[in-house]
């Protein structure tokens, strides 16, 4: 009864096989001949998935943290976002992202990302947790006083009616709108430096 090949054949088909993927072979033997493609991957590389792949929805934005407004695909799994990705129809960037914008997964989901109001009061030398509405009053306090102590209804006989007690600088990661609301609520309370980084 025949049994199939034997063992010594089994092993000079799998030395066979084994020199048949190396990649130089491969590169020689195969239509990749300059090796940039299919010759130089790994059999590891060849099974890597994109992190995309389960994605629910992708969803158009710009990457908020500087000028320049890349593109980005955001993908979203079960209501959370998994991977930020440059997009390739955006005619600014075409695809491409810095490591900053790379790293813009990060900005909503890294462990890093304080979700908690943190204070160091003045002299102190350590940072402790607030509670927001601990916070607000706080904030409102120090802004009714610096008018109080600061505001100035003329400079050099001319009318002026604001306070140089206090300033606004908002971050890239803030958006037009927000930006909107803030320069209005700054400007109504009397402060004239208000900045901001936002583009978008
Ligand atoms: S990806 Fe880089 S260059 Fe593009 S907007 Fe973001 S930070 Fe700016």
């Amino acid at each position: 009864m025949f049994s199939g090949p034997g063992r010594g054949y089994r092993r000079i088909m799998r030395a066979v096989e084994w020199i048949g993927s190396w990649p130089v072979l491969r590169q020689l033997t195969g239509s990749d001949r300059l090796g940039l493609g299919a010759a130089a991957q790994s059999e590891r590389s060849r099974r890597l998935e994109p992190r995309t792949r389960n994605a629910d929805e992708v969803v158009k934005s710009v990457c908020p943290f500087c000028a320049v407004g890349c593109g980005q695909n955001v993908y979203r799994r079960d209501g959370q976002v998994i991977q930020i990705e440059g997009d390739p129809d955006s005619p600014v960037s075409r695809g491409r992202l810095c490591p900053r914008g790379s790293s813009s997964l990060q900005l909503t989901t890294g462990p890093a990302r304080e979700q908690r109001v943190r204070y160091r009061r003045p002299y102190g030398t350590d940072w402790e947790d607030l509670d927001l509405d601990t916070a607000m009053d706080m904030i409102a306090d120090r802004v009714i006083e610096s008018r109080r102590k600061g505001w100035q209804w003329e400079v050099d006989g001319r009318r002026t009616r604001r306070t140089l007690g206090f300033a606004s600088m908002g971050g890239a990661t803030l958006d037009n709108e927000e930006n909107y609301l803030i320069k209005k609520l700054f400007t109504a309370l009397g402060a004239i430096q208000i900045e901001n980084q936002a583009r978008i």
